[in-house]
């Protein structure tokens, strides 16, 4: 703020880059990012990265939120951007806390949607994009998170008995 050299120094049992002339603290705060789980019967749609981190490893289409965007709008342009898909919000599953990427931790708001329109189409930053069985995901992948999502929704599906009813129900 005042171009004076920041130092780490302890502050609320942290160490913090603090200025030590005009006292500004740098905080850093978790990101916030949105993952969309697109379902169709029991098929989950999967994108394969073909950027760092995870690079081809499939993963649930996701990104940063943009600044003028909510969360759930987020999730909806991520469907659209990696998977060519139009999709609807049905649930909110989740808000997790992730640090299994080095670029940022952020806080994860994982939402359940449907396919509405637009076509399967893999986005620049994707190799390829499909659908998968809920029984038979491929098996690299990425992010540990993603792996936990998939095994909840698996697990949410047996109980429903398909996907279907999870999603009528929402
Ligand atoms: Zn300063």
């Amino acid at each position: 703020m005042c171009a004076h050299e920041l130092r780490r120094a302890p502050l609320d049992g942290v160490e913090r880059p603090v200025c030590s002339r005009c006292g500004f603290v740098l905080y850093a705060n978790p990101a916030s990012a949105s993952c969309a789980v697109v379902v169709a019967g029991r098929d989950v749609c999967l994108v394969k990265r073909k950027i760092e981190p995870y690079r081809g490893h499939w993963t649930l289409p996701a990104g940063f939120q943009e600044y003028h965007e909510s969360p759930a709008q987020a999730a909806i342009r991520e469907a659209r951007e990696e998977c060519g898909l139009e999709v609807e919000i049905l649930t909110l599953l989740d808000v997790m806390y992730t640090t299994d990427d080095a670029r940022k931790r952020a806080n994860l708001n994982v939402y359940l949607c449907r396919p509405i329109g637009g076509e399967l189409c893999a986005g620049d930053d994707a190799e390829a994009t499909a659908f998968f069985s809920i029984d038979h995901l491929p098996d690299s992948i990425g992010f540990q998170n993603n792996q936990k999502i998939l095994n909840d929704l698996r697990e949410r599906a047996s109980n429903a008995a398909a996907l279907d009813r999870l999603v009528a129900k929402n």
